[in-house]
C-alpha cells in the first residue's frame, strides 16, 4: 500500500521533473535510457522525448509493456505509476519470469504533457494518430459536421457554455451512443478542432514505432498496458480492450474491470488510429494482448467541456504559448486528468501495480 510519502515522491506536476525522476531511478537502478526526442520543446526550452527502460533479458520473448502520457497530460498520473511499478521492481516485490522483460515508454506525448493539452503540436490526438499502413489521413465520423459548431467554436465570445455542451451530447436525436461515437472516433478534416487525428504520422509516433521495431524482434508474446486518466468511475480503472477479443479468458486474468471496446456498453466507444491498433498492425507476428488501463477522474460533460473550453482558448485567444500554459483552462486541464486528490492517487499506484502482477501471472503459463 503506497504511503503519503510514496505518492508525493511518484506524482510531479512538471514534465521536465517527472522525466528527472525518471532518468535518476533509472541510474540507480543501473538501467539504461534510451531518448528519442521531437522538435518542438518545453517551456524551459527543454528537450521534449520519449524515454524507454527496459528491464530483463535483452533477447526476452515474452514482453510487459507499459506506456504513458499518449494522451500528454495524462503522462502524470502515468508516469507516478510507472515509478511505482519500478519501486516494485526494485524492491523486488513484483518479480518477472525467466525469458520475460519489461518495458516502459514514458511520455509517448510529450509536448502535451510539458503544455498540459491531451494532443500534441500539431493539435493531433496521437490515439487517433496510429492509422494502419496505407490508411489516409482523411475523412470524419457521419455526425461530426453537426456537432462541430458546437464543440468547436471559433471566437472567444462567451455564451451559455453548459447548455452548449449538454446540446452537443444529448440532443440531434442521436441517442446518447450515437452522440458518443460521432464526438470520440476521431476525424482528419478539421485541424483546429477536438479529436483530431492529425494530418500524417506524427514524429512522436514514428518515435516509437521505431522503437518497437529495434527492440521486438525476439519478442512473440506482448502484454501491454497503455496508462490513461479520464472516462469512468473517479480512481476506479476500466480495462477497456478491441472488439472482438476473447473478453472471457481476459476476464479470467485480468478481472471483471475488462470492457470491449463498443459504445453502446460502458465507457468505451470505437475509434480510428488508435495506437495499440496501429502497432499490432505493424507488427502482426506477435501475440498481442493489448490493454488500456483508463481511470476514472471526472464526469464526461465536465470532462468534454474543460477539452472544448481549453481547445477555444488555445485556438482562437491569439495568447502565446506561455501565457496559454498558465491559463485556468490548461491548469483545469491538470487537475482533470491528475486529480490532487490523495485517495485518487493511491487507488492509482494501487491498480497500476496490481494490473503487472496479473500480467506476470498470465505470462508466467504454460
Ligand atoms: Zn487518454
Amino acid at each position: 500500500m503506497p504511503e503519503d510519502a510514496d505518492i508525493q515522491r511518484c506524482f510531479a506536476t512538471e514534465y521536465v521533473t517527472a522525466r528527472q525522476r525518471l532518468l535518476d531511478r533509472a541510474e540507480k537502478m543501473e538501467l539504461e535510457v534510451e531518448t528519442l526526442a521531437i522538435s518542438k520543446k518545453g517551456p524551459h526550452e527543454e528537450t521534449l522525448s520519449t524515454d524507454f527502460l527496459w528491464i530483463g533479458p535483452a533477447n526476452a520473448t515474452k514482453l510487459i509493456l507499459h506506456t504513458s502520457g499518449v494522451h500528454g497530460v495524462e503522462g502524470y498520473p502515468g508516469s507516478a505509476a510507472a515509478m511505482w511499478i519500478l519501486d516494485g521492481i526494485s524492491s523486488k516485490q513484483l518479480s518477472l519470469p525467466d525469458d520475460c522483460a519489461i518495458a516502459f515508454a514514458h511520455a509517448i506525448n510529450p509536448w502535451g504533457m510539458a503544455w498540459l493539452r491531451r494532443v500534441n503540436e500539431d493539435n493531433a490526438d496521437l490515439n487517433r494518430n496510429f492509422l494502419p499502413p496505407g490508411e489516409a489521413y482523411e475523412g470524419e465520423p457521419e455526425n461530426y459536421a453537426r456537432l462541430d459548431h458546437l464543440l468547436n467554436p471559433t471566437s472567444m465570445k462567451t455564451g451559455r457554455e453548459y447548455y452548449t455542451i449538454r446540446a452537443a451530447w444529448h440532443s440531434f436525436r442521436l441517442g446518447f451512443s450515437n452522440t458518443k461515437q460521432a464526438v470520440q472516433e476521431g476525424q482528419y478534416t478539421r485541424p483546429t478542432s477536438l479529436q483530431y487525428g492529425g494530418g500524417r504520422l506524427a514524429e512522436s509516433s514514428q518515435n516509437f514505432i521505431d522503437w518497437c521495431e529495434r527492440k521486438l524482434t525476439d519478442v512473440r508474446q506482448v502484454v501491454w498496458i497503455d496508462f490513461h486518466t479520464g472516462l469512468g468511475p473517479f480512481g476506479v480503472d476500466s480495462l477497456l480492450v478491441a472488439e472482438g477479443v476473447d473478453e472471457k479468458a481476459l476476464m479470467s486474468r485480468y478481472g471483471e474491470r475488462v470492457q470491449p471496446l463498443d459504445p453502446a456498453k460502458g465507457v468505451a466507444y470505437k475509434i480510428r488510429g488508435g495506437i495499440q491498433a496501429g502497432i499490432e498492425a505493424r507488427f502482426p507476428d506477435k501475440e498481442w494482448t493489448s490493454i488500456t488501463q483508463e481511470f476514472g477522474t471526472i464526469k464526461p460533460i465536465p470532462l468534454l467541456k474543460l477539452a472544448r473550453a481549453e481547445n477555444r482558448l488555445t485556438q482562437w485567444s491569439g495568447k502565446p504559448p506561455l501565457r496559454l500554459l498558465q491559463s485556468k483552462e490548461r491548469r483545469n486541464m491538470l487537475d482533470a486528468f491528475n486529480p490532487r486528490s490523495l485517495k485518487w492517487r493511491r487507488m492509482i499506484l494501487q491498480r497500476s501495480r496490481a494490473i503487472i502482477e496479473d500480467a506476470i501471472t498470465h505470462l508466467s503459463e504454460e
